[in-house]
């Protein structure tokens, strides 16, 4: 079996969790991960040499990322981990991979998918000022690095990271200028009876807005975001509902997150629409497993679950991988894990109620916005070359509109452009489909394909 090492792609929480039990079992499964270091988006390190104590860097979380780090680092000599190292394709077998400019294939037999998750967002007119950036990369300045975005950031959105990045902001001492939400409170409370489930998830929820309120900063729900204005070609303020204005050097917005499901398209992997999440997703079973052979899923690649269940998703995958190699494993530990995942979910439906997509907000974006800013083609663009074309499939109209072309190859224009264009054509959004993936699926010198 060792010439046959398994492969883990990404060395998140569920990454991690799946080379412990694979390891745990005898082998020594490769981990890739494009990151300098483990520990995925919740549990990021800072770069080595940085000394901030845990309890400042992940809050309530400290405990968790602290024994996630140390299951890692305790898989030392037992993996042959590769960090830095982007997976830029998978097909029949191979994955290509790049490290320091490198190119380099990795043959493969079993491969646990666990590549996470990206913002999701909605552009806005003068999204793409500078001072602009999306929740997630706000978050990741400051966890990673200690830098804030701005002196004073208006926090815009929707979904859990939008308090808890602006909480996290607060206390690092950066000046939150406002919290808006676009949901209306009304959803929250509609919501309420399946959050609670939540347990201390929800209640830490809670304690950020909390907080926040009881600092002096205002949190507004139910908010329509206007535009970002500019000032010296940076922006200067946020204008929303109408006209109301808050000046801020620095904006981060988001509305939750989108699965990385590249990998799993190029691998061949059907994928199916979630109306839940309201993004094609790929199929697998409860365990993790695919209809392709030998690839597995794990994490929120596989649709959005947070942090604990995946952790729980890894494992659970990587026992389907043994399984699958004729490995005896522990059925009752599979079974438990499958019902925690379960509890988990029900929880997953109380948040995707309280913070639901805002797709109104996509279908409308004005047709002078840019939506692909990699390749700079506005909304209106999109819409006539939809009409043009007909095009009831979201790939035609990029082939017509250049949208989702460029550098970012869709993963952050796709989702609204789908929107855009399910609504000009007055269509479901599961009609219009998604965009394939198409290697590379992040930007790498034309010199390592060569
Ligand atoms: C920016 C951001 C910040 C977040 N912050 C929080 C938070 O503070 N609290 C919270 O509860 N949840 C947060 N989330 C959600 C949280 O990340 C997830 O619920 C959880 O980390 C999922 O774990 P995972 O192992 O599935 O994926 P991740 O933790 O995202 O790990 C995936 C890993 O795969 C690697 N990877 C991806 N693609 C490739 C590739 N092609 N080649 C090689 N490596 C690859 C990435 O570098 C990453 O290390 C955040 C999400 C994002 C996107």
């Amino acid at each position: 079996m060792s010439d046959n090492p398994p492969v883990v792609i990404g060395a998140g929480p569920a990454g991690i969790r799946a080379a412990a039990t694979l390891a745990a079992a005898g082998l020594r499964p490769i981990v890739i991960d494009e990151a300098a270091r483990s520990g995925g988006q919740i549990y990021r390190r800072p770069p080595s040499g940085f000394s901030r104590a845990y309890r400042d860097i992940y809050g309530f979380e400290a405990d968790k990322a602290r024994r996630v780090h140390d299951a890692f680092d305790a898989l030392a000599s037992k993996i042959d981990y590769r960090p830095g190292t982007l997976v830029w394709d998978m097909r029949d077998g191979v994955l290509q991979t790049l490290s320091n400019g490198t190119a380099r294939e990795v043959a493969y037999r079993d491969v646990i998918l666990a590549p996470g998750a990206r913002d999701r967002v909605i552009p806005f007119p003068g999204w793409t000022l500078p001072g602009v950036y999306t929740l997630g990369g706000a978050q990741i300045a400051l966890k990673y690095q200690g830098c804030a975005i701005g002196s004073r950031v208006v926090f815009m959105g929707t979904g859990p990271l939008l308090y808890l990045v602006a909480y996290q902001y607060m206390k690092a001492g950066a000046r939150v200028a406002a919290v808006l939400d676009t949901t209306p409170f009304a959803a929250k409370r509609r919501a309420l009876s399946k959050l609670i489930r939540g347990g201390s998830t929800f209640a830490k929820g809670i304690w950020y807005v909390a907080r926040l309120r009881a600092a002096g900063v205002t949190v507004e729900s139910g908010i329509t975001p206007v535009a970002a204005q500019s000032a010296d070609g940076a922006v200067s303020a946020l204008v929303y509902n109408g006209d109301k204005q808050i000046d801020c050097d620095a904006i981060a917005f988001g509305y939750g997150l989108s699965s990385e499901t590249q990998l799993a398209d190029l691998a061949g992997v059907p994928f199916a629409f979630d109306s839940l999440q309201q993004q094609f997703l790929p199929q697998r079973d409860s365990a993790g497993r695919t209809q392709v052979r030998g690839v597995y899923l794990a994490g929120d690649g596989g649709g959005i679950a947070g942090a604990d269940a995946a952790e729980l998703a890894g494992d659970r995958a990587a026992l389907a991988l043994l399984e699958d190699r004729g490995v005896a494993i522990d059925k009752a530990r599979a079974t438990t894990i499958d019902d925690a995942l379960r509890k988990i979910a029900e929880f997953r439906v109380g948040l995707e109620t309280a913070f639901p997509f805002p797709a109104h907000l996509a279908a409308s974006i004005a047709d002078e916005t840019i939506l692909c800013r990699c390749e700079g083609v506005t909304a209106g663009e999109v819409r006539a070359s939809a009409r043009e074309s007909n095009a009831l499939d979201i790939n035609r109209t990029k082939a017509f509109s250049r949208c989702g072309m460029g550098r970012c190859q869709g993963r952050v224009c796709g989702p609204s452009a789908a929107i855009v264009v399910a609504a000009c054509l007055n269509l479901p959004l599961d009609r219009v489909g998604r965009l394939r993936g198409q290697p590379p699926v992040k930007p790498i010198p034309i010199a390592a394909t060569s």
